[in-house]
C-alpha cells in the first residue's frame, strides 16, 4: 500500500459554491478567482468545475495562457497586470484582460503596437494601499485609456481591505465613488466577504475566491452556516500507536508532556505535505468519525493525535486533517492562520484524487 495520505477535491462542491456566490449577487457576472493554482486545488481542475463562471481571475501569466490553451473562451483577467512587454503583446494576442494599476504599466500599454487590443481593469486604490492609482489620478488615467486605440473595454476596479472585519466597506466605497464620479464604465469590487455581506458592492462583476473552495471569509461565521461545502479533504491514516506514562513527552522539543497514561496515534501527515508546523497542541483532527486533538510538534512526515479515550482507533484508522467533518477554518484558527495559507501550502508529493 502507498503512503495513505491524499487530498480529495470535490468538484461538485466547487460548482455548488459558485452557485452560492451567484445567489448572493444574481445581477452580477462572476470572475472565479483561481490564482495560486486555484488556491492549491489545481488550476485546470478548478477551471473545469467552475466552467459556468463568466470569467476567471489569475495572477500568473502562464496560468492565463494555460486556460486559453485549454479552450476557455471566457474573460481571463491578470490580477496584477502584465510584468513586461512580452506579456503585454502576447496577452493582447490571447485576448486577456489586464489589471492596470501603475503609471509604468500605463506607459507600456501606450506603446502597444497598433492592431493589438487589450481589455483593462483600471485599479483604484480606495484604501487598501497596496496596488492602484490614487483617487485623484483616476479621471486623467481613464481619459488616457479612452484615447488609446489599443485599449478595449475598461472596467473600474478596487479591492477591499476589511470586508470580512469590523471596518467593513463603506469607507472604501465612498472613496471609490468619488474617484469614479461621472465615469460610465462597469465596476468590480467584491471579493468573497463583500459578495456575502455587502450587496451594495456587487456592481457588474464579483470576484469570489475563498468561498468557492468552501471556506468562510469570516472568523465568526462558519462555512456551513453560509451554505458552503468543503472542497478539499486532506486525509490520512494512523500508521502506528504508542502509549505514554505520566511525564513522557511527544516528538521534537518535547512540546507535549503527558500528565497521565495516554495512547497516541501517529498519523502519516507532516509539514512536507503542507500541514502547518506551527499548529499547536490541541489542533482539531477527525479520527474515525469523531474529533480529536493533536499533541506535540508537527514533524516533516508525521504528526501525533491523542486517542486515549478512543479504544476503537488504531492502525489504519482514517484521519481527516481538514475538510469533510473537520472544517479547514477551525484548523486554521487553531494554527493561528487562515484557510488560504493552508490550501496554498499543499506540496507536490501529495496524491490528489478528484471526486465528481
Ligand atoms: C485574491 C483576490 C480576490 C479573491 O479574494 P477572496 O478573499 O479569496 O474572495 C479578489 N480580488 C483580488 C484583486 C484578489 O487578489
Amino acid at each position: 500500500m502507498p503512503r495513505p495520505i491524499s487530498a480529495t477535491i470535490n468538484l461538485a462542491a466547487l460548482a455548488h459554491n459558485l452557485g452560492v456566490a451567484r445567489a448572493h449577487a444574481p445581477h452580477a457576472k462572476v470572475f472565479a478567482v483561481i490564482k495560486a493554482n486555484a488556491y492549491g486545488h489545481g488550476l485546470l481542475r478548478a477551471a473545469a468545475a467552475l466552467r459556468a463562471a463568466d470569467g476567471y481571475a489569475v495572477v500568473e501569466f502562464e496560468a492565463a495562457l494555460q486556460l486559453r490553451a485549454a479552450g476557455y473562451a471566457q474573460r481571463i483577467v491578470l490580477l496584477e497586470g502584465f510584468f513586461d512587454r512580452r506579456e503585454l503583446t502576447e496577452g493582447a494576442a490571447r485576448r486577456l484582460a489586464t489589471v492596470m494599476h501603475s503609471e509604468e504599466q500605463l506607459r507600456l500599454l501606450e506603446g502597444l503596437p497598433s492592431g493589438s487590443r487589450l481589455d483593462v481593469l483600471l485599479k483604484i486604490n480606495s484604501g487598501m494601499n497596496r496596488l492602484g492609482f490614487a483617487p485623484e489620478a483616476v479621471a486623467d488615467v481613464y481619459a488616457r485609456l479612452q484615447e488609446h486605440p489599443g485599449v478595449g473595454k475598461v472596467t473600474l476596479m478596487s479591492h477591499f481591505a476589511d470586508a470580512d472585519g469590523a471596518r467593513g466597506v463603506d469607507w472604501q466605497l465612498q472613496t471609490f465613488e468619488r474617484a469614479v464620479a461621472g465615469i460610465a464604465a462597469p465596476r468590480t469590487l467584491a471579493n468573497s466577504a463583500a459578495t456575502l455581506r455587502y450587496p451594495a458592492t456587487h456592481f457588474d462583476w464579483i470576484r469570489p475566491g475563498i468561498m468557492l473552495y468552501g471556506s468562510s471569509p469570516f472568523a465568526e461565521q462558519s462555512a456551513v452556516s453560509l451554505g458552503l461545502q468543503p472542497v478539499m479533504t486532506l486525509a490520512s491514516q494512523i500508521i502506528s500507536t504508542c502509549t505514554l506514562k505520566p511525564g513522557d513527552t511527544v516528538g521534537y522539543g518535547g512540546l507535549f508532556r503527558a500528565e497521565k497514561n495516554m495512547r497516541i496515534g501517529i498519523v502519516a501527515c507532516g509539514y512536507a505535505d503542507g500541514y502547518p508546523r506551527h499548529a499547536p497542541n490541541g489542533t482539531p483532527v477527525l479520527v474515525g468519525d469523531r474529533l480529536a486533538r493533536t499533541v506535540g510538534r508537527v514533524s516533516m512526515d508525521m504528526l501525533c493525535v491523542d486517542i486515549t479515550d478512543r479504544p476503537e482507533a488504531g492502525l489504519g484508522t482514517r484521519v481527516v486533517l481538514w475538510g469533510e467533518g473537520n472544517p479547514i477554518d477551525d484548523v486554521a484558527q487553531a494554527a493561528g492562520t487562515v484557510s488560504y495559507e493552508l490550501l496554498c501550502a499543499l506540496t507536490a508529493r501529495l496524491p490528489v484524487i478528484e471526486q465528481d
